[in-house]
């Protein structure tokens, strides 16, 4: 698990570990969970959950289609 962080505010890779913010950690459904970077530009433009609703969604998506 040493991949470069993704910022979670523009999906793209963080190259610089200076500029890397660390956000916290997920949990997810079914696994170990994942770390949350985010530039530090946009560190402030991340909300506290912003992806929540897309991961349910996506989630019951993922278990409607495989009923
Ligand atoms: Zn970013």
């Amino acid at each position: 698990m040493t991949a470069r962080p993704v910022c979670r505010h523009c999906d793209e890779p963080i190259d610089d570990p200076a500029d890397a913010v660390y956000l916290g950690h997920e949990m997810g459904n079914s696994g170990p969970g994942w770390d949350v970077w985010a530039h530090r530009a946009h560190a402030d433009l991340v909300g506290p959950d912003p992806d929540a609703v897309r991961i349910v969604a996506r989630v019951l998506l993922h278990r409607a289609l495989r009923a």
